[in-house]
């Protein structure tokens, strides 16, 4: 694997993206042939890099992608992807102009925000519109079918723009009890009949709605987490229809190493104290990582065994406590498998309270992301090292005021 020129510190993460084909594979196979997957790519792909995530899963039959921002949809443009892209969170009206020229679809839940974008637009310019509905997730959303005629009324007055979907979104679909799943998703049905015309894409359905549910997929998913592997819910684990492979996992080495006598202290506030003879192992990766404090205690795998972080964890370093003496350069693995021990998302989020979500996407663009394909590292995305805006601002004229 000679990617030594792309960065230069002993921690990375890798993103399996054969594991991300199965895993859209399987989603795909999972669903009827007629219901499109709109791959969610948001946050930089929970962490995994958006522009890879992306290609992989429109390669196993994604149909579009999803982000939460503008800016998020302008980023896979520039990386060169044709798909739908579909805008889930609000945009300015301000900014619609852009999003009409690098045919970005955006979601609407205002009647005034038409009447702003409108004026922004010229005559010749067209905009894809998804009109939202809060049927109980109580974030965004147009809430009564008065406000949702108003804005069909008015998209279809007004040639500049195109109702192209309209959805909403569950805010219980990972338990396992369907009540207020089943009251939201009566609440959309009625919405989508005041409707005067159904629009090309009918969405409600996250990944678990669509792993756990038939009625809810109309024409459309937008699928996030199972895509990466990981389970929406401990709670629905025990249901998943097929085995989800996690597509991300972190790694370092040991940079130096040591022999302690009992009483030795270990790293600020000196509060561990070797209790006999230990070798302590140190490793390149600290909070700033996101590799956060409170995993103070948390193993991690060496040789295929679990050994512990000790002492406190440091802004970009940490130390472990090795069962013997191990050659610098040994790797240590901080999620993911090494022969038969694995370190799971999961795991990593009980010990932080937290839920899977989280934890690939506090793992910091100062941890480099190596692409695996075909079994082989291809390609590594190394944020503090790459170019940034400057030189792709010259063929993207949209950003000149
Ligand atoms: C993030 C998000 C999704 C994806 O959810 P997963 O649980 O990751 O599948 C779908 N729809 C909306 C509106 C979202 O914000």
């Amino acid at each position: 694997m000679e990617t030594q020129t792309q960065f230069f510190r002993d921690t990375w993460a890798e993103i399996n993206l054969d594991h991300l084909y199965e895993n859209v594979k399987n989603i795909k196979g999972h669903i009827p042939d007629d219901v499109n997957v709109f791959a969610v790519v948001k946050a930089n792909a929970y962490g995994h890099g958006d522009v890879q995530t992306s290609l992989t899963a429109l390669a196993a039959g994604a149909h579009g992608l999803a982000v939460a921002f503008l800016d998020e949809a302008i980023s896979l443009r520039r990386g060169g992807i044709a798909a739908p892209i579909l805008v889930l969170g609000a945009t300015r009206p301000k900014d619609v102009k852009i999003a009409s020229q690098l045919d970005i679809s955006l979601t609407v839940f205002h009647k005034e925000w038409l009447v702003e974008a409108e004026k922004q637009l010229s005559k010749e310019d067209h905009l894809r519109l998804h009109i939202k509905c809060d049927t109980g997730m109580g974030r965004i959303g147009v809430r009564t079918s008065e406000e949702l005629k108003s804005i069909e009324g008015y998209i279809h007055s007004h040639p500049k723009f195109e109702l192209q979907g309209i959805f909403t979104h569950f805010a219980t679909a990972d338990e396992l009890n369907d009540d207020y799943l089943e009251e939201q998703l009566r609440r959309f049905e009625y919405m989508l009949q005041q409707l005067e015309s159904l629009p090309a894409y009918i969405h409600s359905s996250n990944s678990a709605a669509t792993l756990r549910k038939t009625n809810t997929l109309f024409n459309a998913v937008r699928v996030g987490i199972a895509m990466y592997g990981l389970t929406p819910s401990i709670e629905m684990k025990p249901e998943l229809p097929f085995p989800l492979k996690e597509v991300f996992s972190l790694h370092s080495r040991l940079i130096h190493t040591k022999e302690l006598e009992a009483g030795e202290k270990v790293s600020y506030g000196a509060t561990y104290e070797a209790s006999e003879s230990e070798w302590i192992g140190t490793i390149p990766i600290g909070y700033a990582d996101g590799w956060l404090r409170k995993l103070q205690g948390q193993d991690v795998l060496v040789d295929g065994k679990r050994v512990p972080i000790v002492g406190r964890i440091c802004m970009d370093q940490c130390m472990v406590r090795l069962p013997e003496s191990r050659p610098i350069g040994t790797r240590v693995t901080l999620i993911g498998k090494q022969v038969e021990a694995a370190i799971t998302m999961d795991e990593i989020a009980q010990k932080l309270d937290t839920i899977n979500y989280e934890i690939p996407c506090i793992i910091s663009t100062r941890v480099p992301r190596i692409y695996i394909r075909n079994g082989e590292a291809t390609e590594v995305s190394n944020k503090l090292l790459s170019t940034g805006m400057d030189s792709q601002r010259e063929n993207n004229a949209p950003f000149d005021e």
